[in-house]
């Protein structure tokens, strides 16, 4: 019997995560074809914000992988090469080189489509004027950093206040720069945490050096030829460069009339991630995501999820109806912001409205240490925020900040909502104690104990 040919559409995560499974599960029984649109293969922008601050080897090491590291002679990585179209009649996809400019048709038994996302400008005049850059990839990577090095340079406003934009202040600002950061909406990382932890985040961007304007109505960017300021509804900004992370667009605009798609182009699937046509699956960015605690599909943009799907997709490639649909994520995510870090997992007060998910709130502060140890010794505070279902308890979400490193903890409140765990249990899991690291009980103990109403831990 013939190899199956199984053809992959991006060589990001969701891609890279493809090849892994594939390898590992059929060896050499699949010949697998990946058609990357750009140049460069598999930039890892995650790593961006390193690259930005020179804490990497080299850039060309921030990558998920180089078509060198997969030698098989069943793999074959095209870049360059941009799929135009699925011809589900006959199984080929249409795929043109741009180096050559060729158009050729590629079969495939089974395709698997991890085409993500593309950062979009906004709406308004002047995003075509020189130094108006998005943050994505490896070119917008390479240009941004140039900047950050150009003492020419002295003003970076950054449009949109979410982990990227966050990111990009974040390397500007220690780049020497004069940062800006404007979001539409009331305050920084607003999708991402609650104002209680939003609040110590935004005062921190502000000690910091950053100018941090919410609520801010962009009409305009200004210049001539390149750009110099950014104008809003109350006032102007001047500025050398802008940084747009203010929102994606599925690459999906080839798949209309083929794939179904969604209103705002997220690719459509079902409980095993396959699309409307036999054996095309779809993962990643370009897709919604079945969420745990929201029990239904989000968006939920993350690498962690595109490599979760592609594994769980690989796995069942070859069964008609597989025995299990995909488990779904939770979606965890951590970052530092300066002297602070943070993770977060699953929903929050925003996220949770948005699904339409009824969830409570608890906020908890406490050292993260006995208090006979000093603040200066390494005790400092530590803030904790649940979401919980207001009748059963079930753990929905939760979020944990610090100056200290406690993002680990974020992947716990991760298993508890994986898990279906209730405030009850997380109030009693038996988690270490010992002075050096934390309190007789876990801060997670506490902050349940504390949600539930119960009376502060006393030492
Ligand atoms: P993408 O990464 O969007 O890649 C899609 C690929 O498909 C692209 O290379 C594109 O060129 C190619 N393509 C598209 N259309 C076609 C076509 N028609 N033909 C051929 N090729 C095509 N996530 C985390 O979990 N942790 C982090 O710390 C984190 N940090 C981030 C920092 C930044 C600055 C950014 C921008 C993102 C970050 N993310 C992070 C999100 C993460 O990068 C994405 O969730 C992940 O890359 C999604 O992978 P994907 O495979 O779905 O698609």
């Amino acid at each position: 019997m013939g190899k199956t040919k199984v053809v992959i559409v991006g060589a990001s995560h969701g891609g890279h995560q493809s090849i892994l499974e594939l390898l590992s599960r059929y060896g050499d029984r699949v010949d697998i074809t990946l058609f990357e649109a750009g140049d460069y293969v598999s930039f890892m922008s995650c790593g961006m914000e390193l690259y930005l601050e020179d804490q990497v080897t080299d850039v060309n090491d921030v990558r998920n992988f180089r078509p060198e590291d997969f030698p098989q002679p069943n793999v074959s990585i095209k870049n360059n090469h941009v799929v135009k179209a699925i011809n589900s009649d006959v199984k080929t996809v249409t795929v043109t080189s741009t180096s050559d400019g060729k158009t050729e048709d590629y079969p495939y038994d089974k395709l698997i489509l991890s085409s993500g996302v593309t950062p979009h400008s906004l709406p308004v005049p002047g995003t075509d004027l020189e130094n108006v850059y998005l943050m994505r990839g490896y070119d917008w990577a390479t240009k941004i950093k140039a900047k950050l090095e150009d003492p020419d340079v002295k003003h970076i406003a950054v449009v949109g206040a979410g982990y990227i934009g966050i990111e990009a202040a974040e390397a500007a600002r220690k780049a020497g720069k004069e940062v800006t950061i404007l979001d539409v909406i009331d305050r920084p990382l607003g999708t991402y945490l609650d104002s209680e932890l939003t609040d110590i985040i935004e005062a921190h961007l502000k000690e910091k050096g950053v100018k941090v304007i919410t609520n801010a109505q962009i009409v305009e960017f200004s210049g001539n030829g390149a750009v110099k300021a950014i104008k809003t509804s109350t006032e102007e900004i001047k500025t050398d460069l802008v940084i747009q992370a203010a929102g994606v667009t599925a690459n999906t605009e080839w798949l209309k009339g083929t794939v179904d798609l969604d209103g705002r182009g997220w690719i459509k699937t079902n409980e095993y991630l396959q699309t409307n046509i036999p054996d095309v699956y779809a993962v990643g960015d370009a897709t919604l995501a079945y969420s745990i605690p929201a029990r239904r599909k989000i968006p939920i943009a993350l690498a962690t999820v595109a490599r979760r799907e592609a594994r769980y997709v690989v796995k069942h490639l070859f069964e008609k109806t597989p025995e299990k649909p995909f488990g779904g994520v939770v979606g965890s995510s951590a970052l530092s912001v300066f002297d602070y870090h943070f993770a977060t997992s699953g929903l929050n007060s925003f996220t949770a409205k948005r699904a339409d998910v009824l969830v409570r709130s608890s906020f908890y502060q406490d050292t993260l240490r006995p208090k006979y140890v000093p603040e200066e010794n390494g005790n400092p505070e530590v803030s904790i925020q649940l979401f919980y279902d207001p009748f059963t308890h079930l753990i929905l979400g939760g979020a944990i900040l610090s100056t200290y490193d406690v993002t680990a903890q974020g992947n716990v409140i991760a298993l508890a909502i994986e898990n279906h765990l209730t405030l009850e249990n997380l109030a009693e899991a038996d988690f270490f104690f010992q002075p050096g690291f934390d309190r007789q009980w876990s801060l997670l103990n506490l902050a349940a104990q504390n949600a539930l109403g119960e009376e502060p831990f006393v030492e």
